[in-house]
């Protein structure tokens, strides 16, 4: 299967990492919507949140790579945004599950 993240996670693309541990990878977005544009990636291949197993330990990984992203991004004290698109009319464009965390701005709401 030919993934883009999954070639970013194993290196083959290059990417600015920004925080790494065994279940998951993290780096800076290649067209950042804000000063701190971060994409937040499970190691493992899932096409998006809804394919992720219920009580998966993915996600409890995933939750505490944004508390330690966002602080050492410095942008856990004055907010930030976390987004998943989800599918189609979610706006996902690449077909691995990813967080984007977005902040070092005023975020409007709601989004497009
Ligand atoms: P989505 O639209 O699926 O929610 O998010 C995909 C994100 O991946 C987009 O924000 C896009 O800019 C980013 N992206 C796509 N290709 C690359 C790449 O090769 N490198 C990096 N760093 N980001 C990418
Ligand atoms: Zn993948």
């Amino acid at each position: 299967m030919d993934c883009l993240f999954c070639r970013i996670v194993k290196g083959d693309i290059p990417s600015s990492k920004v925080y790494e541990d065994e279940w998951v990878y993290a780096f800076r977005d290649i067209d950042p919507q804000a000063p701190v544009h971060v994409v937040l990636v499970p190691k493992e291949h899932f096409k998006n949140i809804m394919e992720v197993p219920k009580d998966s330990e993915i996600m409890r990984h995933l939750g505490n790579a944004v508390q330690e992203i966002c602080k050492r991004e410095r942008i856990d004290k004055e907010g930030f945004r976390v987004v998943n698109n989800c599918g189609e009319k979610g706006g996902q464009t690449v077909e691995h599950l990813h967080f984007h965390i977005l902040g070092g701005r005023n975020l409007t709401w709601p989004p497009g």
